[in-house]
């Protein structure tokens, strides 16, 4: 992305301050997307000090997952629904990337990620993708990517179809909605590799089931989660 000459930036910060998605101060200088005082406050889960946590729970019985874990609680009109908001459907996709650097940097000392191969977003449909313009989970993973030191790869595991919203659907019908959705181009690239599967909100589970079952398929494959947040319903 091309930088603006600092000046100018100063000067239509002047007109237009930049304020911080989930409460609306003024973004002091070095603050981007979120202020300082948020970041702080956010409502971190810790889970990968807690190995039987509750989106591990989630998958239990349904697919062999090694860890799971999620940066923050999502709650509905808490002021960090707005950051998903943000990151999904206003375009800002570099406060995933941020928020992946920070929930990496959390990751980072844990054994448990250390032992992580290939970091894979969950992908979006190309028609998705190109209606959206990126694919939120990705920027997510790369901000992973550089505060965990593990590559990326986004070419591989593919969404075969089209699925419709997920958000009015219960558990079963969001199950069968996204049941043999996913396929792998090139499955010997992932053969004998511990995947980290990210996504940005964990609330059922079933797209991540989907995506892991599939995975597992691959000889050898391990497949842990991470989400940015944890919508607990
Ligand atoms: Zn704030």
């Amino acid at each position: 992305m091309k930088k603006m000459p600092r000046l100018l930036n100063d000067l239509l910060g002047l007109f237009y301050p930049e304020l911080c998605v989930t409460c609306g101060e003024r973004l002091i200088s070095q603050e981007k997307y979120v202020c300082m005082r948020c970041w702080s406050d956010l409502p971190v889960t810790n889970f990968h000090f807690e190995p039987d946590n509750k989106v591990a729970q989630l998958f239990w019985g349904r697919t062999k997952v090694e860890y799971a874990v999620s940066f923050y609680l999502f709650r509905k009109g808490s002021k960090y629904q707005k950051l998903i908001h943000f990151l999904k459907y206003e375009g800002l996709k570099e406060l995933g990337y941020e928020a992946g650097v920070r929930f990496g940097n959390r990751l980072a000392n844990s054994p448990e990620f250390q032992s992580v191969d290939l970091i894979v977003p969950v992908p979006l449909h190309k028609r998705k993708l190109r209606k959206r313009g990126y694919n939120q989970s990705e920027w997510i993973a790369r901000g992973l990517s550089e505060s965990l030191g593990k590559p990326v790869s986004t070419e591989n595991l593919y969404r075969k179809t089209f699925t419709s919203t997920q958000t009015q659907k219960n558990r079963i019908e969001r199950w069968q909605n996204v049941k043999d959705v996913f396929g792998v181009n090139q499955p010997e690239e992932f053969s004998e590799k511990h995947i980290l599967l990210v996504d940005d909100v964990v609330t059922t589970g079933a797209t991540l089931e989907a995506c892991a079952t599939q995975l597992l398929e691959i000889e050898k494959a391990k497949v842990s989660i991470a989400t940015l947040a944890f919508a607990d319903v």
